[in-house]
């Protein structure tokens, strides 16, 4: 009885074990870190964007005000041209040329204006995509996140009812045995005792020697495995 009862402790260690490695694995397997680190390279992105923006926004402006000079100097040229005030003829020539200069630097500058404000919009665009791809990425992370949480709560409350089960269970099992179980255990991954099945160690499929089966059909004794060290337990007889 001892025995069988040392094999369900087995049985349940084992099922610890996984349920253990469960709870290790499930925060990278949950694709929280994957989605929190895409939201990172979003964020970058929006910001690079947002910087661009205000830069090419700034020259917008820069440029606006540059054609408003333009446009304030002509205005005054054309003024003092058609006054009357300017008589000299090569004063009135070079004010002419000057008014032409400018007219072209106002064409190229009104041509650059439209270009970045073209860029502009084409910016805004993007920008507005990259948020809402982060808002659906934050959306995302946030379902994954109330999903792991909800994994390990439930594997957690899993491992606690085992490890309720396996003190109950262990209070049953005399010391000699358990301290054996132990030690056999840590030696084979958890995995010390091995179930005889038609005369073969089910720890490590070698046939039980003819000595040796005989003492499988006694339930108190405890025979090991000559091949892997195992104890081995005859279920049937238990
Ligand atoms: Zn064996």
């Amino acid at each position: 009885m001892q025995l069988k009862l040392l094999w369900n402790l087995q049985e349940l260690d084992l099922s610890i074990m996984e349920l253990k490695k469960n709870i290790e694995e499930a925060p990278s397997l949950s694709g929280v870190n994957e989605a929190r680190e895409s939201i990172e390279a979003l964020e970058k992105e929006h910001l690079a964007q947002n910087e661009q923006l205000n830069v090419d926004r700034k020259s917008l402006k820069q440029l606006e005000m540059r054609e408003q000079k333009i446009v304030d100097e002509r205005n005054e040229l054309n003024e003092s041209m058609y006054e009357g005030k300017i008589k000299n003829v090569k004063e009135l020539t070079q004010m002419q040329r000057k008014m032409d200069l400018l007219a072209e630097e106002k064409k190229k500058l009104e041509e650059d204006i439209l270009l970045l404000m073209e860029s502009i919009e084409r910016q805004e665009v993007e920008i507005q995509v990259t948020e809402e791809k982060l808002k659906k990425s934050k959306q995302e992370l946030q379902e994954k996140e109330n999903q792991l949480e909800s994994d390990l709560d439930h594997l957690n409350q899993e491992l606690a009812k085992l490890e309720a089960e396996r003190g109950q269970l262990a209070e049953k099992i005399e010391k000699k045995y358990l301290d054996k179980y132990l030690i056999l255990s840590q030696k084979n991954q958890g995995q010390g005792m091995a179930r005889v099945d038609g005369d073969i160690c089910g720890g490590c499929r070698v046939f039980i020697s003819a000595a040796q089966r005989g003492h499988l059909y006694n339930p108190s004794a405890m025979v090991y495995c000559e091949n892997c060290g195992r104890l081995l337990v005859n279920l049937d007889c238990q």
